[in-house]
């Protein structure tokens, strides 16, 4: 049986970055990563932008050259699905019986993406978009394409609305929720993509959802709406969340709920194993005190360097605000900070012009701001974030007023009114 003094489950973002901060910080143990899927280590989020609208090929996107992981002396287990974990023994299982043994183990498995549960969810041409695999199932079903619905309007399902739609193909997006990114951005953010995309020409179905698809010879020709309308699809594209990929930890007996629980280092409340990524639940830095599962890849790497720094012995790092992107249409959305548990808005600049932000106030205090096309905005909000800057509203609205400047008191003075 193989050994390794580090086990990393997971070459997504997360897992890989462990390996490197591992090997950053010194460390001279064997490290492996072993993956479900057998492909090099390559970065999820141009799945639903640069690779789907092929301006980005696979090269263009791995994490790493090829040769860099043999460099650095890390041993790539592609094609080993971990479906067994016994902590007592230290190794873990796979889905055709290898067992590998570990000193620590890093559980980096990221999560999958929900189903649609109706009638016709199985027919030819019904997709997810979650891996490399995906997203070239759907770049060899596009040719056959004239039309397609995407389920869920969420980052995802809005980013691959964007990215079909400059293929030329005709997009429509059915959302439940009266507005989409709603789980995520206030409304005016929502507003704003929702004119940009049927400005590109998407029709928006909004507060109403998919009932069933229709199909024939088993393969989608369209989809039944909650409202009986009817809209020809010969493809579509569910995006709709993720769960957790845990259940091995969870047969293990981590603890958790939505995801295992962690700490700031990464632990579990298993001995000698860590979890990190879209998998791993932690009271969230500036989240208010909330215990939360975060997708996004600041997160993952920032997890990462926490457990190679415990597992190194190094200090913690310092914490640092949660971060997202998203890119339609060249627009880039990018937000600091969680809105969580906030209780007030501030909209910054015209939201009829193509950059503007919205900042979340918890308490008085800057939690979080969504910037669109607001590059400045972002890069400041770090730092009010991490601060916590009790900030008047007056002064976030007022595109005059850096809000850099806001991190230096007294650079602007306060109104006296
Ligand atoms: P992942 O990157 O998902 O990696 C998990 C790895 O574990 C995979 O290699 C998987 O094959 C492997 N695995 C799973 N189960 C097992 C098992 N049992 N055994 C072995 N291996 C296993 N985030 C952003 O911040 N910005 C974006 O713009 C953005 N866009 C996205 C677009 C798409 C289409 C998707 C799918 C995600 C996007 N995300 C984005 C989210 C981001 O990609 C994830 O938050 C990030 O990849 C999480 O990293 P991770 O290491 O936790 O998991």
């Amino acid at each position: 049986m193989d050994s390794f003094d580090i086990l990393v489950v997971g070459s997504g973002h997360g897992g890989t970055h462990t390996a490197v901060a591992l090997r950053q910080r010194g460390f001279t143990g064997t490290v492996a990563i072993a993956s479900a899927e057998d492909e090099p280590p390559y970065q999820r989020p141009p799945l639903s932008k640069g690779y789907l609208s092929r301006d980005l090929d696979f090269e263009r996107i791995l994490l790493r050259p090829p040769g860099f992981w043999a460099g650095r002396g890390v041993t790539l287990l592609g094609g080993h699905r971990v479906d067994g974990v016994n902590p007592g023994r230290r190794e873990v299982r796979t889905s055709d019986g290898t067992r590998i043994g570990y000193g620590s183990l890093v559980w980096a498995a990221g999560s999958t993406a929900r189903t649609l549960d109706c009638q016709g969810d199985r027919l030819a041409g019904i997709h997810i978009l979650r891996s490399r695999a995906d997203a070239d199932t759907v770049a060899r079903e596009i040719p056959e394409v004239s039309e397609v619905i995407v389920v869920g309007g969420g980052y995802i399902g809005l980013e691959v609305a964007a990215s079909l739609t400059k293929l030329g193909l005709a997009v429509s997006v059915v959302e439940p929720l009266p507005r989409v990114l709603s789980r995520t951005c206030a409304e005016p953010v929502s507003r704003f993509f929702e004119r940009e995309h049927r400005r590109h020409g998407v029709a928006l179905h909004l507060g109403v959802g998919v009932a069933a698809f229709g199909g024939a010879k088993g393969r989608v020709t369209s989809a039944v709406l909650t409202d009986g309308s009817v809209l020809p699809a010969q493809m579509a594209i569910v995006g709709i969340g993720a769960r957790p990929a845990v259940s091995a930890l969870r047969m293990a007996g981590a603890g958790g709920g939505d995801g295992v629980d962690v700490d700031a280092d990464g632990r579990t409340t298993l001995s000698g194993i860590y979890a990190i990524g879209d998998c791993a639940a932690q009271v969230a830095p500036f989240g208010g005190g909330a215990r939360l599962r975060l997708e996004s890849v600041q997160n993952a790497v920032d997890q990462a360097d926490a457990v190679a720094a415990a597992l190194t012995g190094a200090p913690r790092p310092a914490p640092a605000p949660a971060t997202f992107w998203s890119d339609q249409y060249g627009h880039r959305l990018r937000i600091v900070g969680l809105s969580h548990g906030s209780d007030a808005t501030v909209v910054r600049g015209d939201l009829a012009s193509d950059s503007f932000s919205v900042v979340h106030l918890r308490r008085g205090r800057v939690a979080a701001i969504e910037s669109v096309n607001a590059t400045k905005d972002f890069a400041a909000g770090r730092g009010l974030v991490a601060a916590a800057i009790e900030a008047e509203p007056g002064r976030l609205a007022d595109p005059e007023v850096p809000l850099r400047d806001l991190l230096r008191p007294g650079r602007h003075p306060a109104p006296s009114v």
